[in-house]
């Protein structure tokens, strides 16, 4: 990637973020959070146009005592997985673009009944900090951007303060890990699988490294979508925002190359495969102005803020802000209500899937064919079945449908991810009529 190119990335992710109203934003007096973004670049001729089509910012995440079995409340509300939530409302939107033949990212192939992405179209990931868990963990000497004061430890975990010193020090997460063999659960050993960072209750969450790490040979369209696309969806590369301290090497390993190759390249099945994105920092001069490591250039100390965004492009109430898993704003009395929910919950997700799903049901009768997912077709045991009705199905159901994704899963976790924690089963037994 040209340097142009990641520098106008990360222009024009600053600039989106900048043009949302105040509201929900943090304090830029005494709060910092992190910014992501999806950009969607579109290449015709030697021409590229960029767009940015979903973004968040958050640093927060729900304890495991907080967590609802209704699919109603975010367990994680870290920017980059807002933003990966709010992407998925903006390609089911463009999937029903698709269907009416506006313009549409997709072309719907009424053969497989299955969407394909255009040619033409990729997605970048912009990020304002390196994602929390291994990808933070990097020694001193390999920072790839020289901080700008070398005044303050770097670390992602808010529950870790800066500290004054003449040197810059190793990356460190806060997040824990999910197995060791000792009891040091803060270990800063690489390229393992941890939890979030965070104090209070202990986080189920995993960290956003080891998500981004599953982005890379799942997709980021998750287990729903994969039951509507011919191909995985995957990043083409992670621009990093100018004044960040990170590490590329770091942030490399974390997404794609901590990973055993012949292990991979074994158990892959297509249509995944192991992507390699590229990871490249803009040097633009355009920093982040709620950037946590600006702490030192004021002398002041910031504190995460409480709450987040999740902004999708063209879709209805684009901007949500979100606050301890709900809609900011909710009033207790409507706690567990629709009127508390955000639309990049799983509850709300998993209905407009099944909506879409419904919609090329109906297309398909009026063809005169029944329809089937040629996803459930392609199942590794052969056996196939027509899901008629995905209204009444519990969402760990309607998920478990996804046949090749689940089965590329399996397989991924029992010989690659390992120690990958799974939520209870009781968080996924609800319908999108509870
Ligand atoms: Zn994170």
């Amino acid at each position: 990637m040209a340097p142009e190119e990641a520098n106008k990335i990360a222009k024009i992710c600053l600039e989106k973020f900048d043009s949302l109203p105040k509201t929900g934003k943090p304090k830029i007096d005494f709060e910092w959070t992190i910014l992501s973004a999806m950009v969607q670049l579109e290449r015709k001729n030697s021409e590229v146009k960029m767009e940015v089509v979903a973004l968040g910012t958050g640093t927060k995440c729900l304890g495991s005592d907080q967590l609802s079995p209704k699919g109603d409340m975010l367990n994680d509300s870290h920017a980059e997985v807002l933003t990966r939530r709010a992407f998925l409302r903006y390609l089911l939107k463009q999937m029903k673009k698709s269907l009416t033949e506006e313009c549409s990212i997709f072309e719907y192939n009424s053969l497989t009944r299955l969407f394909r992405l255009k040619k033409d179209v990729s997605f970048d990931f912009f990020t304002t900090h390196s994602p929390c868990g291994d990808a933070s963990i990097f020694k001193e000497s390999d920072v790839d951007h020289e901080p700008l004061t070398k005044k303050m430890k770097f670390c992602e975990t808010h529950s870790c303060e800066s500290e004054t010193g003449s040197k810059a020090a190793d990356g460190m997460t806060g997040g824990k890990l999910v197995a060791s063999d000792g009891d040091d659960l803060m270990s800063q050993e690489v390229g393992l699988i941890r939890t979030k960072p965070g104090k209070g209750f202990r986080t189920l969450s995993l960290s956003c490294s080891d998500k981004m790490a599953r982005w890379n040979i799942l997709g980021v369209q998750g287990s729903l979508l994969m039951m509507l696309l011919e191909e995985p969806i995957y990043l083409k590369a992670i621009v990093i925002c100018d004044g960040t301290i990170y590490s590329k090497e770091a942030i490399e390993r974390a997404l794609w190359k901590r990973w055993d190759e012949d292990t991979l390249q074994g158990i892959l099945k297509p249509p995944f495969r192991l992507n390699r994105p590229l990871v490249v920092a803009a040097s633009n001069q355009k920093f982040f102005p709620l950037r946590k490591n600006r702490a030192v250039e004021s002398g002041k100390k910031f504190q995460p803020a409480p709450g987040g965004l999740a902004w999708c492009q063209g879709v209805e109430r684009e901007l949500e802000v979100e606050n301890g898993g709900r809609r900011q704003g909710t009033v207790k009395k409507n706690f567990g209500t629709p009127a508390a929910r955000l639309k990049i919950s799983k509850i709300e997700l998993f209905s407009a899937f099944v909506a879409m799903r419904n919609e090329l049901r109906t297309a398909a009768a009026v063809g005169g064919t029944s329809f089937s997912d040629t996803r459930i077709n392609l199942s590794p045991s052969g056996v196939e079945q027509d899901v008629a009705d995905f209204n009444g199905l519990r969402y760990a159901d309607a998920k478990g449908h996804s046949r090749a994704y689940r089965a590329q899963w399996n397989t991924l976790r029992a010989q690659v991810f390992r120690v990958w924690s799974e939520k209870p089963a009781s968080l996924e037994q609800f319908t999108i009529d509870s």
